[in-house]
């Protein structure tokens, strides 16, 4: 399988497009051609990871990684990614799970892929890869828990002082020796400033060897593919139909997974995106012009993104706006919309749901009648409420129960290093990288 940019340069092998992140032109790598499937190619997979096999190894053809497939989807799919039945009057819909992972949000599984793909590429116990992450939030905490303990590699972690929760804070800082956590007197743009910095700087960069686990690399969207196949078929099988899915939705990675999933041929219905109050993708399909902009704060804030990247994989795969609004459903659901859906999922279902999933929970619930009818619906939980606490609880005026992951990572000691925002400080705190 080859590998090329949505601007056009390559083609590469997938392990350079893994090592790489980002293409040499500026653009994202897509494979040449989507492998096709029919839903019996599927009919002697009956896990997750034997769906997963089927699907993702014909990405790995020519890879060097080609015979590490079934190590690396193992520890990919370590966890359970249930589909779990709502109440709901004359409705067949069901909550796709997708935060049993290390921190209790999907990210884990593209961090997870990633991070199980670059340490048999790239690791080196003499002289370790060193994977630089900006984070507001989410996201470094799973690329942290998914190279935490690795060998031959190690991760430095950037993040605002005073501009992340509590709990989020603990899940930056609760790791293993090669895990750094920096702590920066600055807000997050100081964050991203310094590890493009440090990229930039010959002599760091090949004293560390540094690389990235941004959220464009193609490991990081690749396995997503594998729960919109599993629920898919598992719904098909028992019922006939092909579920509609309704994804929160920010940089466009996760919807992209389940639109590539749907070009691959599986039983997948209609695909909604429910974004929150920046519209960028709502306008683009109405006014069919790509007017990216800069994001506005919610309370669903692993989805502030007024220019999603993954919008380029999309046009390039399957067409511009005039296309694509025939091909997916877009709503923009403003904060007290979402408070409201906290509020009813918790009062309907008998538990909360996070910020983002409740943008998907509202679209669910303003679907037009008869396309609500017409189909099974499978909304996507993208974290766990217990994350969000401080926004889930007055809401619901209870505590949310902490899942055993997130009570495992809470009970651990935290450990970080406060640090200026210039490159310098940064320099030197690498240093003591173990
Ligand atoms: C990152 C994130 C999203 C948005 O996913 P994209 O792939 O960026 O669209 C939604 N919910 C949560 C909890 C996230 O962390």
């Amino acid at each position: 399988m080859k590998y090329f940019s949505t601007r056009g340069a390559g083609p590469v092998s997938l392990d350079e497009a893994l090592r790489k992140g980002i293409a040499s032109d500026g653009g994202l790598f897509l494979p040449e051609q989507l492998p096709t499937f029919a839903v019996a190619d599927f009919d002697a997979a009956d896990s997750i990871l034997e769906v997963a096999a089927v699907l993702l190894k014909p990405f790995f053809a020519g890879s060097s990684l080609q015979g590490d497939v079934e190590g690396i989807l193992d520890e990919t799919f370590s966890f359970p990614i249930p589909a779990t039945a709502l109440p709901a009057d004359d409705q067949n819909v069901s909550m796709l799970e997708l935060y049993h992972g290390p921190t209790a949000a999907f990210k884990d599984i593209g961090a997870g892929f990633l991070a199980a793909c670059l340490s048999r590429l790239e690791g080196d116990v003499a002289k370790p890869l060193t994977i630089l992450v900006a984070t507001s939030g989410d996201t470094g905490g799973a690329v942290a828990a998914a190279f935490d303990g690795r060998p031959g590699m190690r991760v430095a972690v950037l993040f605002p002082e005073g501009r992340v929760s509590e709990r989020q804070e603990h899940q930056l800082c609760c790791w293993s020796d090669n895990v750094l956590s920096l702590k920066v007197r600055g807000a997050f743009d100081d964050c991203q400033s310094m590890v493009k910095a440090a990229m930039a700087d010959q002599d760091l960069s090949s004293a560390h060897r540094f690389s990235s686990a941004n959220s464009i690399n193609i490991g990081r969207l690749l396995p997503q593919s594998t729960y919109y196949a599993d629920a898919s078929l598992r719904h098909f099988r028992r019922t006939g139909n092909k579920p509609g899915f309704i994804i929160p939705t920010g940089n466009l990675g996760n919807a992209f997974a389940c639109v590539m999933a749907r070009e691959m041929g599986l039983p997948i219905g209609p695909i909604i995106l429910a974004t929150n109050a920046n519209r960028t993708i709502l306008d683009y399909f109405d006014s069919l012009e790509w007017l990216p902009r800069t994001s506005l704060q919610t309370l669903a804030s692993a989805m502030d993104v007024g220019d999603p990247s993954n919008m380029e994989r999309l046009r390039k795969l399957i067409g511009e706006a005039d296309v694509l609004r025939d091909q997916l459903g877009v709503a923009s659901v403003s904060d007290d919309e979402i408070r409201a859906a906290i509020r009813q999922d918790f009062i309907e279902f008998g538990f909360a749901t996070c910020p983002h999933t409740a943008t998907a929970t509202h679209t669910w619930r303003q679907l037009e009648p008869g396309l609500a009818r017409q189909h099974d619906w499978i909304l996507v939980a993208t974290a766990h409420p217990a994350k969000f606490e401080t926004i889930v609880e007055p809401l619901i005026g209870e505590q949310v129960p902490l899942p055993q992951e997130l009570e495992e990572i809470l009970s651990r000691p935290a450990h970080s290093v406060l640090i200026e925002p210039n490159l310098a400080s940064l320099a030197a705190s690498l240093e003591d990288v173990g």
